[in-house]
């Protein structure tokens, strides 16, 4: 879903968006208490674990098994981070996995820093819930009810923090942990894409970054989680910290959650950049980039600089344009043509270099495997 083609910010519900983010400023006019940083700081670490274990790894990649009171648990508790309802954030994200860093990804950097930071959720294009994509969790009417009235939590916390601590408690407490929690988690969906390192020769541009990790309870081992989304832990290496694996390990011990799932050994030595897999999501990255710049250049006919080379997609769109122009004889193929030829080869020799089927010889021409 690129941006170009959508349409512009819903101003009715970026409005209050940008004034939350006035809110905690106002609090240099009333007296703010230890009481009020103690809820800022709660408030924000509990609910960064309800928006991780919850929204993330239970109701996008169902990645554990809960009840259907812990599911309600876990939806409510992330409801109160004003990140909107469970199956419009498990709805959208699916999709960012579906397709990651391509066309229909509702988030991806491709597409620009702010796009993927904030621009997608001010957008008027994403304002319905992806039903479609969570149909599992939307047949519950709990959930529905929820996701129609996702505000209504957050108001009554929000209406509970200026019990506790008056003015401060609401704009330190309530207004200063919210943005906080805002921009930690919707710097998964930019920056980590964009800073940190690869493990895993993903499709996609995720990348593993500790500082991004710290902050979301776990969700900066992007790249791992790309490579191993249904995983319920993210961190891998011991030194990983992953906050959220751990309390979920407390929970599972307590019988609260259980079946939390772990990638199969074998997974974790395969795909590694380091042993020479083909690192076909920075090698498609740097592609569009220069196809883009070229065919803006050379004015391309097909205006589209690169196609998905997926098999999914393969045969439609654009690339059946190329194809016809090609067999009526047009101007001969356009460069983004030869580009996603190219590509598909990359494709090909990504998955065979993922799957451990060259061994070692990342050095090896790839016409002479098999
Ligand atoms: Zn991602
Ligand atoms: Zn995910």
């Amino acid at each position: 879903m690129s941006r170009d083609r959508g349409d512009g910010t819903d101003w009715v519900s970026a409005t209050p968006f940008l004034a939350a983010h006035l809110a905690p400023f106002a609090a240099i006019w009333v007296s703010v208490t230890w009481t009020d940083w103690a809820l800022f700081a709660a408030l924000y670490v509990v609910r960064m674990f309800f928006v991780t274990a919850g929204y993330h790894r239970y109701f996008s990649h169902r990645s554990f098994k809960a009840g259907r009171v812990t599911q309600f648990v876990l939806a409510v508790g992330a409801t109160t981070a004003v990140q909107k309802g469970p199956l419009w954030w498990a709805g959208h994200h699916r999709l960012h996995h579906r397709f990651t860093d391509r066309d229909g990804d509702v988030h991806s950097p491709r597409d620009g820093f702010w796009w993927s930071h904030v621009g997608w959720i001010l957008s008027r294009r994403t304002k319905r819930t992806e039903l479609d994509a969570v149909r599992d969790f939307a047949a519950v009417p709990e959930l529905r009810l929820l996701d129609r009235f996702h505000l209504v939590p957050p108001l009554l916390l929000a209406a509970g923090c200026w019990v506790v601590g008056g003015p401060g408690g609401l704009l330190v407490g309530f207004f200063g942990s919210t943005v906080l929690l805002w921009h930690a988690t919707f710097a998964i969906n930019s920056l980590a894409h964009l800073v940190g390192r690869r493990r895993f020769a993903t499709a996609d541009t995720s990348r593993n970054s500790w500082p991004l990790a710290l902050a979301t309870g776990g969700e900066g081992w992007h790249n791992n989680h790309h490579y191993l989304p249904s995983s319920a832990r993210q961190g891998l290496a011991w030194w990983e910290v992953d906050t959220t694996w751990y309390v979920l390990r407390l929970l599972a011990a307590l019988h609260i959650v259980g079946e939390l799932r772990r990638p199969p050994a074998r997974l974790l030595d395969q795909a590694r950049v380091r042993d020479g897999a083909f690192d076909i999501g920075m090698f498609r990255s740097y592609w569009e980039r220069a196809a883009r710049l070229a065919g803006e250049r050379l004015g391309d006919a097909t205006g589209r600089p690169v196609a998905d080379v997926t098999d999914a997609n393969r045969g439609t769109g654009w690339v059946r344009a190329a194809e016809r122009a090609e067999v009526d004889g047009a101007a001969g193929p356009p460069l983004s043509w030869l580009i996603t030829r190219a590509l598909e080869s990359a494709d090909q020799l990504a998955r065979s270099t993922r799957q451990g089927r060259l061994g070692s010889l990342p050095t090896t021409a790839p016409t002479e495997q098999r």
